[in-house]
Parts: C-alpha cells; sequence; structure tokens
C-alpha cells in the first residue's frame, strides 16, 4: 500500500474480496502482492526473486527464526482527562534518568526508552487514544501494550471507557494503572469493579487483565508497573530481525531552526545507522545525524529505539512508516511517485460506504461488519447496539466497535478509518471537523432517526454479506 500510494485499507478490502481476512500486519506472498498491484491500476516490474524477497518494504515474516532477537515492548498511555498520564509518563522518564546517567538531561523528542532489570520499555510520549488511533488509522500500528490509568478518586469516567473500546479495537492489551492512591479518596477496589462493566476483568476479580496501584506524584508503584510491562511483554513474544534495513514510523517531525527537518522515528525492525538512505511518506533523508532520548548522539538505532533524525529534505508527517533503501536515486524515485499519486489522486478514492464494503466482502469467509453507533441517549444506543446483534448469524456479525451517548467526534472517524468501519448516527450529528475528515477519509457516516429504518439498512447490507446459497 505504501508503495503504491493506496490506503492500506483499500488492499485489506480488495484481500477480503479475494477470501483472505488480512490485518495490516499480514504478510502476503509475493504473486498475491502482485496480482493487488495489478487490480490497482499499477504496473509491477520483478527485478530478481532476491529483490522481490528483500524488497523495499518487505515484511516481518521474511525473517528467519535464528535471526530474530528480543525487542523492547512499544507503550502508550491512554486514559481520561486529569487521570494523570503526563504525571506518570513524565514520573517513570525522571526515575529512570536518576538511576541511569550522571548528567539527567533528557529531550522530549516523542518518545523514550527506560531500563529495568536489564530489559528495555518504550514509551510514547503523547498520551491518549487519539494519537494511538490517529496512528493505526495511518496504518500504522506502533503499539504494543496499553496502559490504561484511572485515578483512583475518580473511577472509570467516558475517557475511560473510550480508551478501553479503542485498545480492543486494535487488539492491544491493557494493564491496569490505578493512579493517585496517595489521595484521601483513593478507592482501587471500586475502580476494578467500574472496570467489570467494560469488559475489563483485573486477576483479582478472575480475570487475565494486569493492574498496578500508583502515585505518580508519590512515584510509588513505578517499578512494578515496569515489571508488569515486562511480564506482559513476555507473554507477547516480540521478536524481530536486529539485521538489515531499518523500518518503522515516524513518530513525530517537525521543521526546526536551524537543525532542519527534524523526525523522531521509532525503528520497528532491523538497525537503522548514520549514512542510511532513509524513505517516510513522500519525503527522504540521507541521515546526517541521530540523537536518541537523553540528547546524545548515537551511530546507530536497534528494533523498538526511538531516536531523532537529521538530514530530511522536507517534513515528513507522524504516522508516516519508513523504509531504509539503496540509494538516494531510488528515494527520489519513490518519493517521487508518491507526490505524484497523492496529485492525480482526486477526492473520494477508497472511500467506505455501505454498498462498497457489501459488495467487496461478498465472496469472503465469515464477515464482520464493522459499525461504530452514536445516539442521543443511552437507551436508543442500547436498543440499537441489541436489534443489531440479533441480526448476526453464523457467518456474518455486526461488530460494534464503539458505542456511545453524544455527537459524532474526530475520534470516531478515526477509528473507523483504522478498523474500516462505518458510521451510525441516531438522533445526532457529526461535528464540522469529524465531518470533513470523513469525507477527506472516505468514511460513510449515516444518519437515523427511527430505529426499525436502521436496522433494516444494516440488516439489507449484511444480507448482501451472506454467501449466495449453492
Ligand atoms: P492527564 O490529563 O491525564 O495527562 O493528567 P495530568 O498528568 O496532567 O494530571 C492531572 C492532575 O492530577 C495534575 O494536577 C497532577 O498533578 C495530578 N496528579 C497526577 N497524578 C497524581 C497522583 O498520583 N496523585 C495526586 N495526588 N495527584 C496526581
Amino acid at each position: 500500500a505504501n508503495r503504491m500510494a493506496e490506503r492500506s485499507v483499500v488492499v485489506i478490502k480488495y484481500l477480503m474480496a479475494q477470501g483472505q481476512m488480512a490485518t495490516i500486519n499480514d504478510v502476503v506472498d509475493a504473486d498475491t502482492a502482485e496480482l493487488i498491484a495489478i487490480e490497482l491500476g499499477h504496473t509491477v516490474k520483478r527485478v530478481s526473486d532476491a529483490d522481490v524477497e528483500e524488497g523495499l518494504f518487505d515484511l516481518p515474516a521474511d525473517d528467519k527464526a535464528e535471526d530474530l532477537t528480543d525487542r523492547a515492548p512499544v507503550v502508550t498511555i491512554m486514559g481520561h482527562v486529569d487521570h494523570g498520564k503526563t504525571s506518570l509518563l513524565d514520573a517513570i522518564r525522571e526515575a529512570n534518568v536518576v538511576s541511569g546517567e550522571a548528567g539527567g538531561i533528557t529531550q522530549h523528542i516523542g518518545a523514550y526508552q527506560v531500563e529495568k532489570n536489564g530489559a528495555k520499555i518504550t514509551f510514547l510520549d503523547t498520551p491518549g487514544h487519539e494519537a494511538f488511533t490517529a496512528m493505526r488509522a495511518r496504518g500504522a500500528q506502533a503499539t504494543d501494550i496499553a496502559i490504561l490509568v484511572v485515578a483512583a478518586d475518580d473511577g472509570v469516567m467516558p475517557q475511560t471507557i473510550e480508551s478501553i473500546k479503542h485498545a480492543k479495537a486494535a487488539e492491544v492489551p491493557i494493564i491496569v494503572a490505578i493512579n493517585k492512591m496517595d489521595k484521601p479518596g483513593a478507592d482501587p477496589q471500586r475502580v476494578r469493579t467500574e472496570l467489570l462493566q467494560h469488559e475489563v476483568f483485573v486477576e483479582s476479580m478472575g480475570g487475565d487483565v494486569l493492574d498496578v496501584e500508583v502515585s505518580a506524584i508519590n512515584k510509588t508503584g513505578l517499578d512494578k508497573l515496569l515489571e508488569t510491562i515486562l511480564l506482559q511483554a513476555e507473554v507477547l513474544e516480540l521478536k524481530v530481525a536486529r539485521d538489515g534495513r531499518a523500518e518503522g514510523l515516524v513518530v513525530e517531525a517537525k521543521l526546526d531552526r536551524g537543525r532542519g527537518a527534524v523526525a523522531t522515528v521509532l525503528v520497528q525492525r532491523g538497525t537503522l545507522a548514520i549514512g542510511d538512505i532513509l524513505v517516510a511518506g513522500i519525503e527522504f533523508a540521507r541521515v546526517r545525524a541521530l540523537i536518541n532520548d537523553k540528547g546524545e548522539q548515537v551511530k546507530e538505532a536497534g528494533p523498538s529505539t526511538p531516536v531523532e533524525v537529521l538530514g530530511f529534505t522536507g517534513v515528513p508527517s507522524a504516522g508516516d512508516r519508513f523504509s531504509v533503501v539503496e540509494t538516494e536515486a531510488r528515494a527520489r524515485e519513490v518519493t517521487e511517485y508518491r507526490q505524484r499519486a497523492i496529485r492525480e489522486k482526486t477526492a473520494g478514492g477508497g472511500a467506505t460506504s455501505l454498498e462498497q464494503m457489501m459488495n467487496q466482502l461478498k465472496d469472503s469467509g465469515i464477515a464482520k461488519f464493522p459499525l461504530i453507533i452514536k445516539g442521543d441517549v443511552q437507551g436508543s444506543v442500547e436498543a440499537i447496539t441489541a436489534s443489531l446483534n440479533k441480526l448476526s448469524t453464523e457467518e456474518v456479525s455486526a461488530q460494534i466497535l464503539m458505542s456511545g451517548v453524544g455527537g459524532i467526534t474526530e475520534s470516531d472517524v478515526t477509528l473507523a478509518t483504522a478498523s474500516n468501519a462505518i458510521i451510525i448516527g441516531f438522533n445526532v450529528r457529526a461535528n464540522k471537523q469529524a465531518t470533513d475528515l470523513a469525507t477527506r477519509d472516505g468514511i460513510e457516516i449515516r444518519y437515523y432517526n427511527i430505529i426499525y429504518d436502521l436496522v433494516d439498512d444494516v440488516k439489507a447490507a449484511m444480507s448482501g454479506l451472506l454467501k449466495p446459497e449453492r
């Protein structure tokens, strides 16, 4: 998708239409890739088999098991506003700097790494599910583990619930950090109980979600939190090739007075080194310097390491994937191709509409029908959810990624983009930003004020998804 400057959902939809239920992280073989490229109107040239195998944007499945090494988990912090996400990020970072370097100077570059018992953990520095899902909408799955911060004196709040839904939609495991334990009104048990209603079952409640009591202010429980992250990471078995050309994504980018275009990248595989030529979205860089989160110049950066890259021709966008290519000529070719493709792409390409989705999913096996439901009152949202769930059959089921009360927001549209879903508004409208974003990303928003009409439409769309009987 990257190389063709197509949205990844377009490729996924195509695969689904072929009966292959693919996600963004799956690998397709060279033949399938060629088919997709041709189908989407691109010209394919196989230079050599080696070129296919070690191609421009080869994927982890090519790695041989013996070449794999463990990599640090990448963690995002989510939760309700004022529950202490930023405080917790700062506290973890400070605690680590004090024990580590003598100087203790930290640079905010968009992500940082800490060490615990000899193992590393990478934290993304922009808390919140919005940033998380915005990345995902651009095809970049950066996060391995989501830390859900819940203030012990406040309990589960609307954005706590949203965070849970976003993490679940991304199939990222959650660790609950019950924060503000220093406060007199802290009631961690209440938090655990409230989480039950949102299908987050912590261990003491018979589930398998890990939880840790912390105080970002008093800096208690932080070690335990880091240990818990490492425990969860072990379960995930995060392994990747350390050698070879680097790939990863842009976490943050800006135009810096004096230093020019600067981007923080998170290496996801391979090793990035000074002198490499790197393509990120429509920009490229000949890597002039690499600077780590402690402000030190480094010669290279391996998997899960965030580094600032100097030497970009222009400012890439956060969420862009990057890959190292062989030559500057190649970098120019790829970026010029992408720039041209963007110019040529007129509005509306790759839109998600009920009809399109129906057609494209028609021949696939078990079909899930991802929906986001927003309504004016809890009662109607519940009634809609119940009716839609009843429509599910063995072959096709409505997958309600998110339902809630209130207008349709940008966050809903981003989630829809990330999960290829349709948004349904019942007696509510989308705000201007959400409408603009939906138009840009080709996400369909349907409005209803009669439940019967809504259910009927979805039913029709879903029955279109059913395989014709033979
Ligand atoms: P965010 O909006 O989730 O990033 O929350 P902040 O980190 O900005 O914290 C919101 C407020 O809660 C600030 O006034 C913090 O000082 C306070 N706060 C954060 N963590 C704790 C904690 O562990 N204990 C207490 N008492 N206050 C905290």
